[in-house]
C-alpha cells in the first residue's frame, strides 16, 4: 500500500534520511524504532506529505506522494496521523474536533459522521465527553480523541508518532490497547513510532530500525525481538529494558 524508494532528505546541509527503502503491505503493522534524532519523525512526516524530501520517491497505492499543500489535503484523508502532542483545536468541543475534517473536507453528512463518532468514542471509553473542550480532558483522554478524530476520516493507513510519550504511565496502557485492537481486530495498516518495547514486540509485523537516518534493520517483528541482526540494535534493545 506504501512503497518508499531511495528516499533522501536534508535539512540544510544535514542529511537526515539516507536511501530509505521499504514496503508496507495492506493490513501490516510496521514499527519504527531507533534512538532519538535517528529520523523516525521526519520519515513518517514525509509519508503523509507533511514534509518535503529531496530525492527518491514515495508511492501510495502506486501514486507518487508529492508534498504540496493541495496534495496534503487529499493525502491526510487516506493517511491519518496522530502525534505526541494531540494538537486538538482548543476552541472546539470534542465532537466539533471530530466532525471538522469529515464534514468540511470530505463533505460527508454531519449526522452520519456524528453517529460514527459516537460509536468510536464509545469504543475508546469516552462516551459523554462530546461537549467537553480539550482543556477539560486529561492527556490520555486527549490522545484517544486525537485517534478517534483521525479514524473518522476512514484513512487507509494510520501513522502514530510516539503517541504515548507525554502520558502518565497509567494512561499509556489505555491508548496502547486501542492501537492493539486496531491491529488485531480491524487489521488496520499502521506505522508506529514508539519507545514502548513490550507493546512493539506484541504488535509489530515488521520492524525498521533506524540510526542516523539509515535503516540498519528491516526485520520481521518476531525475529527482531528474539535476536536483532546488528550489534547496534541489540544494544538499543538492551538499553530499553
Ligand atoms: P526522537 O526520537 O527524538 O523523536 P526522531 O528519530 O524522530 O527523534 P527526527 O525528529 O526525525 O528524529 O530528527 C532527525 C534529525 O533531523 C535530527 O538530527 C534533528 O535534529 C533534525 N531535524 C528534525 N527536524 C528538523 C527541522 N525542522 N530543521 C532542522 N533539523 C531538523
Ligand atoms: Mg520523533
Amino acid at each position: 500500500i506504501l512503497r518508499v524508494e531511495n528516499l533522501n532528505k536534508y535539512y540544510g546541509d544535514r542529511h537526515v534520511l539516507h536511501d530509505i527503502n521499504f514496503t508496507l503491505r495492506e493490513g501490516e503493522v510496521l514499527t519504527l524504532l531507533g534512538p532519538s534524532g535517528s529520523g523516525k519523525s521526519t520519515l513518517i512526516r514525509c509519508l503523509n506529505g507533511l514534509e518535503e524530501y529531496n530525492d527518491g520517491a514515495i508511492y501510495f497505492k502506486n501514486q507518487k506522494v508529492t508534498p504540496s499543500a493541495k496534495n496534503w489535503q487529499k493525502l491526510r484523508q487516506k493517511i491519518g496521523m496522530v502525534f505526541q502532542s494531540y494538537d486538538l483545536f482548543p476552541n472546539l468541543t470534542v465532537m466539533e474536533n471530530i466532525l471538522l475534517a469529515p464534514t468540511k473536507v470530505q463533505k460527508r453528512p454531519e449526522e452520519e459522521v456524528k453517529k460514527e463518532a459516537e460509536k468510536l468514542l464509545a469504543r475508546v471509553g469516552l462516551t459523554g465527553y462530546v461537549d467537553s473542550y480539550p482543556r477539560e480532558l486529561s492527556g490520555g483522554q486527549k490522545q484517544r480523541i486525537a485517534i478517534v478524530r483521525a479514524l473518522a476520516m476512514h484513512p487507509e493507513v494510520m501513522l502514530f508518532d510516539e503517541v504515548t510519550a507525554s502520558l502518565d504511565p497509567e494512561k499509556v496502557r489505555g491508548v496502547l490497547q486501542i492501537m492493539t485492537n486496531l491491529a488485531k481486530e480491524e487489521h488496520k495498516t499502521m506505522i508506529i513510532v514508539t519507545h514502548e518495547m513490550n507493546f512493539a514486540r506484541q504488535i509489530a509485523d515488521q520492524v525498521l530500525f533506524l540510526e542516523n537516518g539509515q535503516i540498519l534493520e528491516n526485520t520481521p517483528g518476531k525475529d527482531f525481538f528474539a535476536q536483532p541482526q546488528t550489534a547496534r540494535a541489540r544494544a538499543f534493545l538492551a538499553s530499553m529494558d
